[in-house]
C-alpha cells in the first residue's frame, strides 16, 4: 500500500483515487475549489461553483472509451449516470440510409456511450468518491516537498500543512502549476505549447431532445456545429471556429448564433426546445504536452502527470475525458505491476505508449481543420492533402457514408478505440482512397464564408 495524494477533483483525478483507493492504497485527494458536492444534479447543474474548472458549463460528450472504462473500473459511477438519466448514444444508428449491409460487426457494442452535462458527470463520481476517499475541498496545494534533487516526497498547502506521500499525481488540469514547482526544487519538465485553437459558442437547451440528422461535430465551411445530447431533456448546440475569426466574436449575440444555427439544415431544429442558458463563450484553450524528463536537471520522481495535466489539446474532438480515464486506469494498472523504484520509467514508458499518440492524433486533425478554415476564410479552394495520410483523412468522411466498415473504422478512430494508427493500415487506406475518387462532391450542409459573413452582419 502506498499513500498517494491526488492534487485536483475533476473528473480525472476523482477516477484515478477512487480505482487506487479500490486497490488499497491510502488515498487523499486536496481541491482548490471549496463548494461542498451538491445534492442533486440539478443544483450540480444551477449551483456548484467550479472556478477551477473553466469549462465546467461547456458542451462536454463521453466517449465510448469513457463509458467503457467506468463500466470495467468504476460500475457504480456508470450506474449513477444512468441514474441521472444520462442519454444513451449509438453513432452506428446514425448509418445513412442508402448503405444497404446493415448486418452486426462483432465489437459493435463498443461504440455505444451514455453521457451527460459535463457538471452531471462530475457529480457523478463526486458523489461516489466523497463516500469512500478523503476529498478536502478548499484546500489549495502551494508547492512540492522534496527529500533531495528532484524526489517528490509529499506536497505543502497554502494553510502550511505538508502532506507525506509515496506518490504525488498532478490531477490539476490543463492549467496545472506543477511545472514551476517542479523547478523550483530542480527537476526538469519538457513542455510543449501551442496556441493555435478554436473559439467555442454553446446554448443549451430542454425540450424533446431532436433526432440526429448528422454527425455530433460537422464542418461547414469556416465553422463547425457540434451537437450534443445530454441527460434528462437537455442538448447542447455549439458553434466552433477558428480563434483568430474576429466576425465570430458577434456569435455570443443570441441573434447571431442563431441566424447561423438556423441556416445549417441538418441543425436547425435542434433550436426547438427551452434555451437554459445564454451563449456561453470560450477561447484562449492551450494545447499543450508535458513529459518529465532527465537532461541537464534531473527528471522527477514521486509524482505523475494525469489526464489534462499531462497533455490537453482543443477540444474540439471532446476525447479529454474519456482519455483521461482511460490514463487513470493506465495509472493503477503501472502501480500495480511495478516496483517503486521502476515506476517514473515505467509511468512515463506507459504514458508515451497509449495515452500521447492520441494526443498526436487530435492536434494532427486540429492542424489539418485549421488549415482548411484558414484557406475557405480566404476564399481559396480546399488545401491540397501535404501527403497520403492526409489524402486518406480528407477522402475519409465521404468514404464512410457510403461504407459500412470504413464507417466503423472511422468511428472507432473517434472515439479513441484501438490504435489511433488504424487508418493508416494500408488496406483500408486504399479502400478509403478509392471511396473518395468514386464519389459525387457532397452539397452544402450550412453557410459558405460569404453567407456567414452576411448571417454574422
Ligand atoms: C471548451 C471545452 C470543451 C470540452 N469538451 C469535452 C468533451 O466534449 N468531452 C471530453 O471528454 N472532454 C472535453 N473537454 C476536456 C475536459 O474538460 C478535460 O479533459 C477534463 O476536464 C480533464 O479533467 P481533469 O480532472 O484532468 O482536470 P480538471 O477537470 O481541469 O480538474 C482540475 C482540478 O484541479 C483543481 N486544482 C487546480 N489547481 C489546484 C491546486 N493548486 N490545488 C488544489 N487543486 C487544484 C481545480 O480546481 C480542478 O478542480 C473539453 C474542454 C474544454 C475546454
Amino acid at each position: 500500500m502506498a499513500r498517494i495524494v491526488v492534487l485536483g477533483a475533476g473528473v480525472c483525478g476523482l477516477a484515478a483515487a477512487l480505482m487506487l483507493r479500490r486497490d488499497g492504497h491510502d488515498v487523499t485527494v486536496l481541491e482548490r475549489d471549496p463548494a461542498p458536492v451538491p445534492d442533486s444534479n440539478e443544483d450540480a447543474w444551477e449551483r456548484w461553483e467550479r472556478a477551477g474548472v473553466t469549462q465546467f458549463r461547456q458542451a462536454h460528450f463521453l466517449q465510448p472509451l469513457g463509458r467503457i472504462v467506468l463500466e470495467k473500473e468504476l460500475p457504480d459511477v456508470r450506474d449513477a449516470l444512468v441514474a441521472a438519466a444520462a442519454a444513451r448514444f449509438d453513432p452506428l444508428r446514425l448509418m445513412p440510409p442508402w448503405i444497404t449491409d446493415r448486418r452486426p460487426r462483432p465489437g459493435d457494442e463498443r461504440f455505444a456511450t451514455i453521457t451527460a452535462r459535463r457538471p452531471v458527470i462530475e457529480h457523478a463520481i463526486a458523489r461516489v468518491a466523497q463516500e469512500e476517499v478523503d476529498v478536502r475541498r478548499g484546500v489549495e496545494v502551494e508547492r512540492l516537498v522534496s527529500n533531495g534533487v528532484a524526489g517528490i516526497a509529499g506536497v505543502r498547502t497554502t494553510g502550511g500543512e505538508d502532506l507525506p506521500a509515496d506518490l504525488v499525481v498532478d490531477a490539476m488540469g490543463r492549467r496545472s502549476r506543477l511545472p514551476a514547482w517542479l523547478a523550483d526544487v530542480g527537476a526538469r519538465v519538457h513542455e510543449q505549447s501551442e496556441d493555435f485553437g478554436f473559439l467555442y459558442y454553446t446554448r443549451f437547451f430542454r425540450g424533446e431532445r431532436p433526432p440526429m440528422l448528422g454527425p455530433l461535430l460537422m464542418a461547414i465551411g469556416t465553422v463547425s456545429l457540434l451537437t450534443l445530447p445530454g441527460d434528462g431533456d437537455t442538448w447542447s448546440v455549439t458553434v466552433l471556429g477558428a480563434a483568430g475569426d474576429q466576425p465570430l466574436k458577434r456569435l455570443r449575440k443570441v441573434e447571431a448564433w442563431t441566424a447561423v444555427v438556423r441556416a445549417c439544415p441538418l441543425q436547425a431544429h435542434w433550436l426547438e426546445g427551452e434555451p437554459i442558458t445564454e451563449i456561453v463563450g470560450m477561447g484562449g484553450i492551450v494545447d499543450r504536452y508535458r513529459r518529465l524528463v532527465a537532461g541537464s536537471g534531473q527528471a522527477a520522481t514521486g509524482v505523475a502527470l494525469l489526464a489534462d495535466a499531462c497533455a490537453c489539446t482543443n477540444p474540439s474532438l471532446g476525447r479529454g475525458i474519456a482519455l483521461g480515464l482511460r490514463h487513470a486506469q493506465l495509472l493503477r494498472d503501472t502501480l500495480r505491476k511495478e516496483e517503486p523504484g521502476r515506476f517514473a520509467e515505467a509511468w512515463d514508458a506507459a504514458t508515451e505508449a497509449e495515452f500521447t499518440p492520441w494526443y498526436r492524433n487530435t492536434i494532427q486533425q486540429d492542424r489539418e481543420r485549421l488549415r482548411e478554415i484558414d484557406a475557405l476564410q480566404q476564399g481559396l479552394e480546399r488545401p491540397r492533402p501535404a501527403d497520403r495520410q492526409g489524402a486518406v483523412r480528407a477522402a475519409l468522411m465521404t468514404a464512410a457514408m457510403v461504407d459500412p466498415d470504413v464507417l466503423r473504422a472511422m468511428l472507432a478512430e473517434r472515439c479513441c478505440l484501438g490504435s489511433p494508427t488504424a487508418l493508416d493500415e494500408p488496406e483500408l487506406a486504399e479502400r478509403v482512397l478509392e471511396l473518395g475518387r468514386d464519389a459525387e462532391p457532397a452539397p452544402p450542409a450550412g453557410p459558405d464564408r460569404k453567407q456567414l459573413l452576411t448571417l454574422l452582419a
